[in-house]
């Protein structure tokens, strides 16, 4: 039986030791920390197509809502639910942008539709506050990113062809083997290193040659909601944030509020199972990160949110920062051939989430030739 060594256990890695488990390879899995503790676990868990870039990019994204679909039926504890998105406008600029996109070409594909402020309630009610019409996503789905990882390891520790190694950091990559910080030397008849954002942890690869930057995000959660707020939301100011939004009417758009210009955000709210807000985000894009979460952010996505439900939120319960890696070339993400059979697969960006089982079933598939 062939062998695959696959590094590390963020949603990347994990849908990569699945379905190299599922083409015929024995997967030995190594990963630095314990469980999961990088991007994967800090998102909102937001399987996203409303946004995706006409053409390539749909199509990948439309694939993997397709295979966390099957998989969630294979892997229970991901907490995976169709649930749709609405992208909400607050003025007739906004809600310009929204039907242009909505009367496109590809609409019917990604599953978009405009609503007037009330067919937007009827879809979910517990919008309540001011806005002038929504764009519905119904392809758009959720995931529990807090659970995502070790459900996916505990279905596939049950086959037998599968080994975690937790604790152990891999520290050089080369052909067909990675060793990690104890000495061991994992040997593979493919390699394939999906390390994130910590793109400077090993030997073997030069990252600061790759097209790749990192990106930092701030998050918060509030205490749980007092009602169910039934589709994932996002503001207006995501419409200059997503590629499918790139329509003639952006150009009308106001500027704007300075401090989402400065940090680059937009409102973007998902429930969790346990009725709790997770609310974000800012983009840093300059390194050094800040070492610190700031509040002003917080507030103005607090504000925001509150703007939409037309009601005040529970207290805040905590707060985060997360750090993605980024392809900036128009590639989905980046592979790079490391050794004879290794490779490192990171830089799906803030769409990691949505693309990681697409990504893991095209990289095991198109390696696979490379296999010793
Ligand atoms: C705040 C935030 C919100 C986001 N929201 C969304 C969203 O809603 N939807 C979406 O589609 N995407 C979202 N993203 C992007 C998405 O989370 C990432 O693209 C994705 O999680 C990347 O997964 P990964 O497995 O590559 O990286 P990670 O989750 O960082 O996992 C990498 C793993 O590799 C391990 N590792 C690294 N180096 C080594 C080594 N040398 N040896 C052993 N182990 C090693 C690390 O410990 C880590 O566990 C968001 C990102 C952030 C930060």
């Amino acid at each position: 039986m062939p062998r695959a060594v696959v590094v590390g256990a963020g949603v990347v890695g994990s849908f990569h030791a699945y379905f190299a488990l599922r083409r015929g390879y024995e997967v030995v899995h190594v990963e630095r920390e314990l469980t999961a503790r990088g991007a994967s676990v800090r998102n909102f868990g937001l399987v996203w197509v409303s946004g995706r870039r006409v053409g390539e990019e749909l199509e990948f994204a439309l694939r993997s809502r397709a295979l966390w679909e099957e998989v969630a039926d294979d892997v229970p504890g991901f907490g995976f639910r169709a649930n749709g998105s609405l992208t909400v406008a607050r003025d007739d600029a906004e809600a310009r942008v929204l039907e242009e996109v909505a009367t496109r070409g590809d609409a019917g594909e990604r599953g978009v539709s405009l609503l007037d402020a009330s067919e937007a309630r009827d879809v979910n009610p517990a919008v309540r506050g001011d806005l002038v019409a929504a764009l519905h996503c119904a392809n758009d789905a959720a995931v529990e990113p807090r659970l995502v990882p070790d459900a996916l390891r505990a279905a596939l520790t049950r086959e037998p062809g599968y080994r975690f190694l937790p604790g152990r950091h891999v520290v050089e990559v080369g052909d067909a083997f990675a060793a990690d910080h104890t000495g061991e030397r994992h040997e593979g008849d493919l390699v394939l290193v999906c390390p994130g954002a910590a793109t400077s942890g090993f030997a073997g690869w030069r990252p600061a040659d790759a097209p790749l930057r990192r990106v930092r995000l701030q998050m918060l959660e509030t205490e749980p909601f007092g009602a169910r707020v039934t589709t994932s939301l996002a503001d207006g100011d995501s419409l200059r944030y997503y590629p499918a939004f790139d329509v003639p009417a952006l150009a009308d758009l106001p500027p704007p509020a300075p401090v989402v210009a400065e940090r680059k955000m937009q409102l973007l709210l998902q429930q969790r199972l346990d009725g709790r807000l997770t609310i974000g985000d800012t983009h840093d894009y300059d390194e050094p990160f800040p070492v610190d979460v700031d509040d002003e952010p917080y507030r103005h996505l607090l504000g925001r949110a509150e703007a939409i439900l037309g009601t005040p939120l529970p207290p805040v319960r905590r707060r985060w920062a997360g750090v993605y890696s980024q392809s900036i070339t128009d590639g989905l993400f980046h592979c790079e051939q490391v050794g004879t059979a290794s490779f490192v697969v990171t830089g799906a960006g803030g769409r990691g989430m949505t693309l990681a089982p697409a990504i893991a079933e095209r990289v095991v598939e198109s390696t696979g030739a490379f296999t010793k």
